[in-house]
């Protein structure tokens, strides 16, 4: 016998559904996302526990053992996981999410000779199989498991083709017969399809393919909540559906790409990750003394942080260098790029970790006509997001992606490791310019022998 009536389940999943919608409310700024978060996951909460209160369930050793191992398995995950590792993760756990829904609907076709109900369950197999599989296909890119480059091969838009189409066969098939051994057909050409799809995508555009993804398995929990007849699965999916695709739209804007062009470029034999070969072209490199006079004597300096300061932990240390510059009477801006690091607005959130000042941090359309006016601009473990190239060479990975625009300052310095190139694994011109200069190391120890130099002067 359930718990609950049907109208305190009812309350209690808009109670679960308003939760969510404020907790994506929460996560649109880094000031409110941790709020934000703690808000989503009550609002998972109270979805679970309602449903073990209000429905007549068989096997709940069996379901609290699974729930067991999946945190059990999951949180440490999650714990440990670094910053620039999430797009992985999130890779993988919304991989696992699709894969869900379509087991769900799996099991759900033989209780079922609705067409519609139906229609929802092959809806909701073949997308959550080419979210599973693609997602799984992501995780292994960006984990370096596999090649970053795009994989094609002779044939590849025939044989995706093929899958697709007796994918859509298969599922025509089931809403008529509702035959069991056609819903595996189905599963296993939706796992093909999502393989193929991603695939060729290369490195560079892979975490756009990753919230391409998460839309997916979005719908497919919309439409496994129709086949459950459960409306906080409709709406949770839904909502997860429209921020993904959301989300989507603005990084690819962000990176100067449609969709479909990331999607299917490689087919046309466009590539999307270079090379990662350290370049010989002679470079004026200088010392940690060096920039700090330079840093020093100007009056205004822009910061270009990127995805090297999030691998080398230096954002402390960067607030630590505002701080002393601004002591000095010196202006110092952060000029934030919307795709730097790894993650949208990776920047924001590591930086903010540091406590860097809201009014420090400028967007790309606030920042570029400053560049003109600094003194010195300091580069941090970014580059591509600072590759003229991007503006410069059509044919180039990443051209048509708006960029921040160092090349027009008086003086720049690049704070890196070597001569290796960024994500998109192109050479940048502009560490080659005159008015470019060096400090090689890791940022954050650089940052260091900076900071302690600017201090002694
Ligand atoms: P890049 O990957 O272009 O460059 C990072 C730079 O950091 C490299 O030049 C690297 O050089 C340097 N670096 C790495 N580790 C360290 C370290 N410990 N200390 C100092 N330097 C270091 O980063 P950007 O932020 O400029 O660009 C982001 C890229 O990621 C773009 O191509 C963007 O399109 C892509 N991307 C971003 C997404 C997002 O949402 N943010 C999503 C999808 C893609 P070296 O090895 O010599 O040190």
């Amino acid at each position: 016998m359930s718990l609950l009536s049907p109208t305190w389940t009812a309350l209690l999943y808009l109670i679960a559904a308003i939760c969510f919608v404020l907790a994506l409310k929460g996560l649109s700024s880094p000031k409110s996302a941790r709020r934000g978060n703690l808000i989503g996951a009550a609002g998972a909460l109270v979805a679970v526990v309602t449903v073990f209160l209000s429905m007549k369930l068989d096997n709940i050793p069996w379901i609290l053992a699974a729930i067991a191992v999946g945190s059990a398995v999951a949180a440490p995950i999650a714990r440990r996981v670094q910053m620039t590792q999430m797009p992985q993760l999130v890779a993988l756990f919304n991989g696992v999410g699709g894969g869900a829904a379509a087991l769900v609907a799996l099991l759900e076709l033989p209780h079922t000779d609705d067409p519609w109900v139906r229609l929802a369950i092959v809806f909701t197999l073949l997308v959550g199989a080419v979210s599973f599989a693609g997602s799984l296909v992501t995780f292994a890119k960006l984990q370096e498991l596999m090649t970053t480059r795009p994989v094609v091969f002779p044939g590849l838009p025939i044989v995706m083709s093929a899958s697709v189409l007796v994918a859509v066969a298969a599922s025509v098939a089931i809403i008529f017969t509702g035959a069991g051994w056609l819903a595996v057909v189905l599963l296993v050409f939706g796992l093909l399809t999502g393989v193929l799809l991603v695939l060729p995508v290369g490195g560079a555009d892979v975490p756009i393919v990753i919230s391409l993804l998460n839309a997916f398995t979005g719908l497919a929990v919309a439409a496994s909540g129709f086949v459950l007849g459960n409306v906080l699965l409709i709406i949770a999916g839904t909502l997860v559906g429209a921020s993904g695709t959301i989300l989507t739209r603005a990084m690819a804007s962000a990176m100067g790409r449609s969709v479909t062009g990331i999607l299917f470029g490689a087919f046309k034999g466009g590539s999307t990750a270079g090379s990662t070969v350290a370049s010989d072209r002679p470079v004026r490199s200088s010392s940690a003394e060096d920039v700090a006079v330079l840093l020093g004597y100007a009056q205004k300096v822009v910061i270009v942080p990127g995805y090297g300061l999030a691998v080398a932990q230096g954002q402390h240390t960067v607030a630590e260098l505002q701080g002393e510059l601004e002591s000095r009477g010196i202006e110092v801006v952060f000029g934030i790029h919307p795709v730097a690091g790894r993650m949208p607005g990776h920047m924001n959130v590591l930086l903010a970790e540091a406590n860097v000042p809201y009014e420090s941090l400028k967007e790309m359309g606030e920042v570029n006509p400053e560049f003109k006016t600094a003194d010195v601009v300091l580069v941090v473990g970014a580059n591509d997001v600072v590759n003229p190239a991007a503006k410069t060479t059509p044919g180039s990975p990443i051209y048509g992606m708006p960029i921040l625009e160092v090349d027009s300052a008086r003086q720049v310095v690049f704070l890196k490791r070597s001569m290796r190139p960024g994500f998109a694994g192109i050479e940048n011109e502009l560490l080659f310019e005159p008015q470019t200069t060096l400090l090689f190391g890791d940022a954050k120890e650089s940052l260091g022998k900076v900071l302690a130099a600017v201090k002694a002067l």
